[in-house]
């Protein structure tokens, strides 16, 4: 997109929440989340066609060779390694095939060197990762990229038959009363939801970073991409809305029957369930990524765009223990000519409870100042 007043190129801008001219400095900002969850949600029928690609600009397919991900960036805004696993990409010549527009999507709100300030404030406690990790190289090339996800609403009417369980009494005295019961729930469903991704969808890292309300979403524009880079998603519409009857949905509706019921549990239970007036969302969510190869295994640092979780995983350096067990052993061995082995291992235990309990100590005062800078934060963002 081109700046109005002077012709530049505008990106979108993470701390200013808008996209900002690289050439005069202009900021543009993006719509905010609707009061109405509704943002971007289409029909859902035998219509919808993969084969449209209107993103409303221009994007380019990476991919990266060694772990098989496949990015849309726009033009040529990536450092040209992978933030997956931190090989080199390989830019695809031919025109991409997008396949469906994203139909609504979370901008960034949270920045890169918020993310940084946070792995450093708990990188203190890493003793074991190797040095170049604590040093922070890996954040060298943090990535914003856009995790593909779909979203199902639906209206569903359940037939269900089962055994459904009472409980009375507590303690000792409780017991659970079983039934047979056979009946129909109908019940509304709202964002059910569906990684879009088979490269994430199973990725406990990323799983346990992000969570999103159809509250966050806004309706797609190109404008929020520009300058991002966004996953292909490798979990068609069709695959989706299989998984999403089979998983979320599936649990929703069984809730429901347990919930007409009265019962506190059930077991045996057979459902059949007709699904209408059904909806979905191509939704683009964001993530801070950023991977490199430790050992021949891939090493992450995952961090939500938008609201403040975020998780790495981490090599352990044998190194590091080799190198402490023997300045242990050695001390030892030379503690013990002077008959002094016992008072040694005495005073080491001791150090090692007093080093646990400055370690708990700092871990709770980091774990206070986190909180408080989260409550700060999300106090800004409902201004
Ligand atoms: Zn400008
Ligand atoms: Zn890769």
């Amino acid at each position: 997109m081109k700046c109005s007043s002077c012709g530049g190129t505008m990106v979108y801008d993470v701390a200013k929440k808008g996209l900002v001219c690289d050439h005069c400095g202009a900021v543009q900002p993006l719509p905010k989340p609707e009061e109405s969850s509704g943002a971007g949600t289409a029909d859902f029928n035998p219509a919808v066609k993969e084969d449209v690609s209107d993103w409303g600009s221009a994007r380019n397919l990476v991919t990266c060779d060694s772990c098989g991900a496949q990015l849309f960036i726009d033009s040529d805004q990536m450092s040209g390694l992978c933030p997956f696993c931190g090989s080199a990409v390989v830019l695809t010549l031919q025109e991409a095939k997008c396949g469906l527009a994203p139909s609504a999507i979370i901008p960034f709100s949270i920045t890169r060197e918020q993310v940084t300030e946070k792995f450093y404030r708990w990188n203190k406690f890493a003793f074991w990762s190797p040095e170049s990790f604590r040093k922070g190289k890996i954040l060298g090339n943090l990535t914003p990229v856009y995790v593909p996800y779909w979203t199902f609403d639906a209206d569903t009417v359940t037939t269900y038959s089962g055994r459904f369980g009472y409980t009375t009494g507590s303690g000792e005295d409780e017991k659970i009363n079983w039934y047979q019961r056979t009946g129909t729930v109908e019940k509304h469903i709202e964002g059910a939801c569906v990684c879009g991704s088979k490269k994430f969808r199973n990725d406990k890292l990323l799983n346990s970073v992000i969570s999103f309300s159809t509250k966050d979403l806004v309706a797609y524009t190109p404008d929020a991409l520009s300058g991002m880079a966004a996953e292909k998603y490798t979990v068609g519409i069709d695959e989706a809305w299989e998984v999403a009857k089979n998983t979320e949905l599936n649990s929703r509706v069984t809730n429901a029957a347990r919930a007409k019921e009265n019962a506190d549990r059930y077991s045996d239970l057979k459902i059949s369930t007709e699904y209408s007036n059904i909806k979905y969302r191509y939704v683009l969510v964001p993530v801070w990524l950023t991977g490199c190869k430790y050992g021949g295994k891939v090493y992450n640092v995952v961090a939500s765009g938008h609201n403040w979780k975020g998780n790495c995983s981490r090599p352990f350096s044998v190194a590091k223990l080799i190198t402490f067990l023997s300045i242990f052993f050695v001390l030892f061995v030379v503690t013990s000519i002077f008959g002094l082995g016992g008072v040694f291992l005495g005073l080491g235990v001791m150090a090692m409870l007093v080093a646990f309990i400055i370690y708990m100590a700092m871990f709770m005062s980091t774990l206070s100042e986190q909180r408080q800078q989260e409550r700060k934060m999300s106090e800004g963002q409902t201004e």
